[in-house]
C-alpha cells in the first residue's frame, strides 16, 4: 500500500530519476518532467561511496551500473608538489564486506542511463523532456504543476529534483542565492597515461588540488582540479584565469604539471552550496537532491546524498503510510540531519585538504599512523551503525569562507 499513487518529479537528473526507480518499484506511477530537450548529464565523472553502492543495489542498478563503472582498489592521498604518498585507505574485499556495497567511479551520462534504463524497465514511469516547471499548488487532495508552454500536470505529491537552482525550492522555501566558492573547478574525462592505478587519488597542496580516477571501464581518466583564486568575483572573466593556474601549480610535481597539458582548460566550473535549512516537505511537495541540500564535492556526496533521499522518500509514501503530507513530513525528518551533516562536514573536509604548512604538516603525519584498512574516519559517512557525524566546531566560520 502506498500513501501516493501517482507522483510528479520535477528534475531528470540523477536524483530525480532515482526517486523514479524507487516510486516505481514500489508501485506508484512516476511522471518525471526536464526541462532541457533530453536527459542528459555533463560529461565528466562521479564518486559512489559504498553508501551510494547500497542505493543501487537496493534499486537493482547495480548491474547496469557495473557495465562501465570501475572499481577502485584503494584511495589515496598524495602531496602535490612532491608526489609523495602521505595516506592510503584499501578499498578491496575486505572494504565492500565491512559496507556492503563497492567504492564505484563512473562517467555520469553512464550512471544516468543505467538509472534510467531501469525506471522505464519497471513500466510505470513516463519520462518527458523539453518542460520547464514554472509554478506548483496544491490542494487538500491533490498537487500540481505548470510548464513554461501552458501545460499542467497533476500527482498526489510533487517532488523537486530540479538542482541547485530549483524552481520547486524557490516557489516553497527560499529564493536565496546559492553561496559561490571561490574555489574554481576545471575537470572532465581524458586520455588515460599508461599504468595509471585503478585508484581514487587526491594530490593536496596549499588551497590547490587534483582529483584523479578511471572511468568507461577504464578506458579515460576522470581529472578535477582546484585552486582557491582571489583575483575576481567568482565566475567572472577575470577569475581563476588560465595564467593563474599555471601560476599556482608552477611548483607541484612533474605528474600534475604534465595532466595541465591534457586537461580541458575551455570551461571553469563554479562550485555553489547552502547551508542546511529545513522546511523542504510542505503538505504534498517536497524538495530532493541538490535543490533541498546542496554542497561542496569535497567528500563526492552530492548525487549519493540524492540518492538515499530517493529510496526514503519512496520508504516514507509506502508501507503505509498514513497521507501524504505525513509522509513528506517523515522523509525530512529521517534525511534532515543526515544531509547536514554531509554539507557542513564536506566544507570542513575541504579546508582540511587545503591546509598548508604547519597544518598540513599535522594532518599529514596524523593519517600516517592510521592503517591501510582504517576506515574509523568515514564510518559515520558509510557505516550503517549510527556512528555519529563530527560535529563541525565553528558551525558559523565554517560558511564566513567562501
Ligand atoms: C565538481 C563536482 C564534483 C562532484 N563530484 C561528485 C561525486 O564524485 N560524487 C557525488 O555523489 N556527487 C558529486 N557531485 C555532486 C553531484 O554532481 C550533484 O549533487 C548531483 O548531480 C545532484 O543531482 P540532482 O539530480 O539533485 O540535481 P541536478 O543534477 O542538477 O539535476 C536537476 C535536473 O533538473 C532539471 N531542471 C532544473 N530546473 C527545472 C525546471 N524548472 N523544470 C524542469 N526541470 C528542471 C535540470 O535540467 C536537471 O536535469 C559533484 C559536484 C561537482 C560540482
Amino acid at each position: 500500500m502506498t500513501a501516493a499513487d501517482k507522483v510528479v518529479v520535477v528534475g531528470g537528473g540523477i536524483g530525480g530519476v532515482s526517486a523514479a526507480v524507487a516510486l516505481a518499484k514500489r508501485g506508484t506511477e512516476v511522471t518525471v518532467l526536464e526541462r532541457a530537450p533530453e536527459i542528459k548529464e555533463i560529461g565528466a565523472g562521479l564518486q559512489l561511496g559504498p553508501n551510494a553502492g547500497r542505493v543501487l543495489q537496493d534499486l537493482g542498478v547495480m548491474d547496469a551500473v557495473l557495465r562501465t563503472a570501475v572499481l577502485p582498489h584503494r584511495f589515496v592521498l598524495r602531496d602535490i608538489y612532491t608526489g609523495n604518498e602521505i595516506y592510503q585507505a584499501t578499498m578491496g574485499k575486505e572494504f565492500v564486506q565491512r559496507y556492503g556495497a563497492p567504492y564505484t567511479v563512473i562517467h555520469r551520462a553512464d550512471l544516468l542511463d543505467a538509472l534510467l534504463e531501469v525506471a522505464l524497465a519497471t513500466g510505470n514511469v513516463e519520462v518527458v523532456t523539453g518542460k520547464e516547471v514554472v509554478a506548483v499548488e496544491q490542494t487538500d487532495t491533490a498537487a500540481h504543476v505548470r510548464c513554461a508552454d501552458g501545460s499542467t500536470y497533476r500527482g498526489d505529491a510533487v517532488i523537486g529534483a530540479d538542482g541547485l537552482r530549483s524552481a520547486v525550492r524557490r516557489l516553497t522555501l527560499d529564493d536565496s542565492e546559492p553561496i559561490r566558492s571561490e574555489y574554481v573547478i576545471y575537470r572532465g574525462p581524458g586520455p588515460r597515461p599508461e599504468g595509471t592505478e585503478d585508484a581514487v587519488m587526491l594530490f593536496a597542496g596549499d588551497e590547490i588540488h587534483l582529483m584523479q580516477y578511471p572511468v568507461q571501464g577504464g578506458e579515460l581518466l576522470n581529472r578535477v582540479l582546484s585552486f582557491r583564486s582571489r583575483t575576481a568575483a567568482p565566475g567572472s572573466e577575470e577569475w581563476a584565469t588560465r595564467e593563474e593556474l599555471f601560476e599556482r601549480f608552477a611548483n607541484t610535481c612533474d605528474h600534475i604539471k604534465e595532466s595541465l597539458h591534457t586537461l580541458d582548460l575551455e570551461t571553469r566550473w563554479v562550485q555553489f552550496d547552502r547551508k542546511p535549512m529545513a522546511g523542504w516537505s510542505d503538505g504534498r511537495i517536497t524538495l530532493l537532491g541538490d535543490a533541498a541540500h546542496p554542497m561542496r564535492q569535497y567528500l563526492a556526496q552530492g548525487a549519493g546524498q540524492a540518492m538515499e533521499d530517493a529510496v526514503v522518500l519512496a520508504d516514507a509514501l509506502g508501507s503505509g503510510a498514513a497521507d501524504v503530507p505525513a509522509a513528506l513530513a517523515k522523509y525530512e525528518e529521517i534525511r534532515y540531519p543526515r544531509t547536514s551533516a554531509v554539507q557542513e562536514n564536506t566544507r570542513f573536509f575541504g579546508e582540511m585538504v587545503h591546509l598548508g604548512g604547519a597544518g598540513a604538516i599535522l594532518r599529514d603525519a596524523y593519517l600516517g599512523t592510521l592503517a591501510d584498512n582504517d576506515y574509523s574516519l568515514a564510518q559515520w559517512l558509510y557505516g550503517t551503525d549510527g556512528v555519529a557525524p563530527p560535529r563541525v566546531p565553528g558551525h558559523m566560520d565554517i560558511y564566513s569562507k567562501s
